[in-house]
């Protein structure tokens, strides 16, 4: 059996063409959605990661800030941008780039900035309520697992998941959110002793660790769905590099039901659900305008 890829790159246009859709009707009446990114330390790489991302936004409706700030700025600096962005009332999203210069805390920072304009659902209150099942604005990432594991047409409910990997960025979240949907969850990280022995048992294979070919045919279920959300770069033999996740792909494929490339796969649809948060947080910001909905401390 040969996998059927999940296509990340598709779904993605689909998700930004129905938010570009919402994005042109509030405009219509008037309410325009800004999304401020913060940029500290200016690196080509950064700057030209910003450039996409402000066109990305553009090219549906909404307005892109950048505010970059030097490598040496100070934490108190970083922070006081934050809140004042988040005071700002044209200002519906904030989003802080990283990595960060190593003097600044990238956690501390994010708790600035003000979780209903928290495009990125980095916000300890934001992780909170997916905690608690009562979702505001959840991390891009782990929603963009969700959006391609649903897109296959699979029942989540009572299916055995695994998660390997167990960041605060993308394991754990994706984790949260497939118990939300009822899956029964397994997370492995670096202290899980037989890697094998719980990721043959996925009837949905996340892996989220950064690592070229940790997962490999053996350690995969046949007719798996299996997400790669790793993003690695390796040399080729001529000294050309390109871009891998952390599943051995070909070999994985002959085993798996679906699978997601690398590229083309989680990477786009991250994207896409930035902005379909960065909408989110725009409307949130209305309902509370509207008293509609409180945020609860
Ligand atoms: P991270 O913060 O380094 O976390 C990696 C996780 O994997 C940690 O929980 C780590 O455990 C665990 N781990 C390390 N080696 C392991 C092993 N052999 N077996 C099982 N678990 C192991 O990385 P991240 O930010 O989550 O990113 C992970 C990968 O996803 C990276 O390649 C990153 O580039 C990519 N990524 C992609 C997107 C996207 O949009 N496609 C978004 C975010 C991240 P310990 O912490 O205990 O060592």
């Amino acid at each position: 059996m040969s996998a059927k890829l999940i296509d990340g790159v598709s779904l993605a246009a689909t998700v930004k063409s129905q938010v570009r859709t919402r994005v042109v009707e509030l405009a219509a009446r008037g309410q325009s959605i800004r999304l401020a990114a913060v940029l500290v330390g200016s690196t080509a790489a950064g700057e030209l990661y910003a450039q996409r991302q402000g066109e990305g936004c553009r090219a549906i409706g909404i307005d892109y800030d950048l505010t970059t700030l030097p490598a040496t700025a100070t934490f108190a600096e970083v922070s006081g941008t934050l809140k004042r962005l988040s005071n700002d009332p044209a200002v519906t999203g904030i989003m802080l780039h990283l990595p960060l210069p190593a003097h600044l805390d990238a956690t501390e920072l994010q708790y600035q900035i003000d979780p209903v304009k928290d495009v990125e659902g980095v916000n300890p209150a934001n992780i909170g309520y997916v905690f608690y099942a009562h979702t505001l604005i959840a991390p891009c990432t782990a929603l963009a697992a969700l959006e391609l594991i649903q897109s296959t047409g699979t029942n989540l409910r009572g299916a055995e998941a695994v998660v390997v990997g167990a960041s605060q960025i993308a394991g754990k979240p994706i984790a949260l959110l497939l118990m939300q949907q009822m899956a029964t969850v397994t997370v492995c990280h670096i202290a899980t002793r037989d890697l094998v022995e719980h990721t043959r048992r996925a009837e949905v294979l996340v892996v989220a660790v950064g690592k070229p070919d940790l997962i490999r045919a053996e350690h995969v279920r046949d007719g798996a769905i299996v997400i790669d959300v790793g993003i690695n770069r390796v040399k080729n033999r001529d000294g050309t590099s390109r871009t891998v996740g952390d599943v051995a792909f070909e070999q994985v494929r002959e085993k798996a039901s679906f699978i997601t490339p690398v590229p083309g796969g989680v990477g786009p649809m991250t994207v896409a659900m930035l902005l379909k948060n960065t909408l989110r947080s725009a409307e949130l910001l209305r309902e509370i305008q509207n008293s509609k909905f409180k945020i609860q401390n």
